[in-house]
């Protein structure tokens, strides 16, 4: 990974985990819905005529507030993922009136061409995974009751933390990656 990419990278989640501090977030799962609400950000549900469509950030709905719109067609997990994700571009790039976002962005990651845009979308995911399953309270699971043990039990530990967190076990499963490597 190229050391621009990590400081890129490093700068997301050091913005996840200051509004972590500020809203004082120390119950899980994180309640995605009123942190946006909390930083001055709407969050609304609607069906998207493509199925591919995850969300979006407008910077002035309809009375001038920024607003998260979420495709209500697809799971929770995958709303929760898509609400965290462009609270990640709301605060890190300076969207000018709206940024749609497809469900591939999700699969972006340090590997993928490093064009600005994927960057973006890079960052916004790990901003995402720090929001939503923050390193310390996770750090603290692995080390503890959560402890992976590369045994059979671990699969049923993969679920019980993403039950934990709210998040699909693929997404867990991801984030136990990064932090252990
Ligand atoms: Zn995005």
């Amino acid at each position: 990974m190229s050391n621009f990419i990590n400081q890129k990278i490093k700068l997301a989640v050091k913005e996840a985990e200051k509004i972590s501090n500020k809203l004082e977030i120390d119950s899980y799962p994180v309640k995605i819905e009123d942190v946006a609400k909390s930083l001055g950000i709407k969050v609304a549900k609607m069906k998207f005529s493509k199925d591919e469509i995850s969300g979006a950030i407008k910077m002035k709905g309809k009375d001038g507030q920024p607003v998260i719109v979420v495709n209500e067609d697809h799971c929770e997990h995958r709303q929760r993922f898509t609400i965290a994700h462009e609270i990640g571009h709301f605060m890190l790039h300076n969207i000018s009136s709206m940024h749609v976002d497809s469900s591939d962005v999700y699969f972006r990651d340090a590997n993928a061409t490093s064009n600005t845009n994927n960057i973006k979308e890079i960052q916004a995911n790990q901003f995402a995974a720090e929001l939503l399953m923050p390193r310390n309270e996770m750090i603290n699971d692995l080390s503890g009751k959560y402890k992976i043990k590369n045994n059979d039990d671990d699969l049923k530990t993969i679920a019980e933390l993403a039950k934990k967190y709210n998040v699909s076990q693929q997404a867990m499963m991801i984030r136990i990656g990064s932090l252990v490597i």
